[in-house]
């Protein structure tokens, strides 16, 4: 039997969503119009305010995007020139951009297969005199094995930097991720769980110290207008994305749960399909940024994406290339072959359409023809 769709199916379906909200969203971003207050209005610090008491931390400064809060994070911590940073090649590029921008050196950790972040077994062993910071993400909505990261931190006196761009709401062991580190990062760019009307970011820290720091190299390392005691950056966070966001957090459980709820029912349709699911770790609560299988072989990835594609299923790929072999970061420490869990997994994963407007049909549809190309598990 073939299914027919009543409607057709989305990567991201952002119109649904605003649609729902509109008239929040209308009314809060009136008051900035109507208020002339762009920049630093009275929304941003409210922002901040309900940023930092939905994470459980101290401090949240807002900031343009999520690829300045990691570069800010870093020179925040004085990490610079001779410096080195250990991260995961299996990541958005920014998080690599991000170290190579302040001036210090990527030193990448292989992956685990199960649930794509950083293995904090292979850890120990990268650690040099130069390191200074630990900078795991959170990939896909599910926690890296954050407090083992931050335990072996602690042991060699190194900053941890969570890039929690993907993962913001996700609980590791009872607590919010991104509230683990020294400091953390996230992003609120429009596809994220929680996503703004065009680019956005947050930093977050517990160090009232620290904090004033961030929001000092965000605004041109001043306090006082015109007092520059910092060298800084122009990475402000806009009143208007400000308000959507306000409106936006109030739902974002509810949003969470949504996708958790798509994910449940791709999990029962693909039950036998010949492939892996997503992998939960059962410490932590998988908040479904991307809803991402794991190919049995290389070649299989690119002709599924093709098959879904010609019937009617959009799909994407995150990410195709392991960091390691990107042009643009080439590191004569780190050939092909060097990270061999990350390079493989990046020929074989495909993202699914994953959003909170997705109904069971759609999902049923998606499996079906999934199950047409790979066959069912042997
Ligand atoms: C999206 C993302 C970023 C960058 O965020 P922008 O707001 O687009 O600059 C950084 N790291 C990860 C893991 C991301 O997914």
């Amino acid at each position: 039997m073939t299914t027919t769709l009543s409607k057709p199916i989305q990567l991201v379906d952002l119109v649904s969503l605003h649609n729902r909200l509109k008239p929040e969203l209308d009314a809060e971003i009136e008051k900035v119009i109507s208020s002339a207050s762009f920049i630093n209005g009275q929304v941003v610090g409210e922002l901040e305010c309900a940023l930092s008491k939905y994470l459980g931390i101290r401090f949240a400064v807002g900031c343009a995007n999520g690829t300045d809060a990691l570069q800010i994070a870093l020179m925040a911590l004085g990490i610079g020139k001779g410096d080195e940073v250990i991260t995961t090649p299996f990541t958005f590029a920014a998080t690599v951009e991000a170290i190579l921008l302040v001036g210090a050196t990527p030193r990448y950790v292989d992956i685990d297969e199960r649930t794509f972040n950083l293995n904090a077994a292979l850890l120990p062993n990268a650690i040099t005199p130069k390191t200074k910071a630990i900078m795991p993400v959170h990939l896909y909505g599910q926690a890296a094995e954050i407090d083992r990261i931050t335990h072996i931190a602690c042991e060699h006196g190194l900053n941890v930097i969570e890039d929690n761009a993907q993962s913001f709401g996700a609980t590791y062991k009872g607590k919010k991720v991104g509230t683990f580190g020294r400091i953390s990062t996230t992003s609120f760019f429009p596809a994220k769980n929680l996503g703004a009307f065009g680019d956005a970011g947050a930093m977050f820290t517990d160090d009232e110290e620290l904090f004033w720091k961030l929001k000092m190299i965000a605004q041109h390392g001043a306090k006082i207008r015109y007092t520059h005691e910092y060298l800084g950056v122009n990475s402000r966070l806009d009143s208007i994305q400000a308000a959507v966001l306000k409106v936006k957090l109030n739902y974002l459980d509810e949003f969470n749960a949504r996708r958790r709820a798509a994910a449940d029912l791709y999990d029962k349709y693909l039950a036998n399909a010949n492939l892996k699911t997503p992998y939960r770790d059962p410490n932590g609560t998988h908040i479904f940024h991307q809803y991402t299988l794991l190919l049995n072989k290389a070649g299989e990835r690119d002709e599924l994406q093709k098959f879904l594609s010609a019937n009617g299923v959009p799909s994407s790929v995150h990410y195709p290339i392991s960091l390691n072999l990107q042009k643009a970061f080439k590191d004569d420490a780190y050939p092909k072959g060097s990270l061999p869990i990350a390079e493989s997994v990046a020929e074989r994963v495909l993202s699914l359409p994953m959003h909170t407007e997705l109904d069971e049909e759609q999902i049923a549809y998606i499996a079906e023809k999934i199950i047409e190309f790979v066959g069912k598990k042997s």
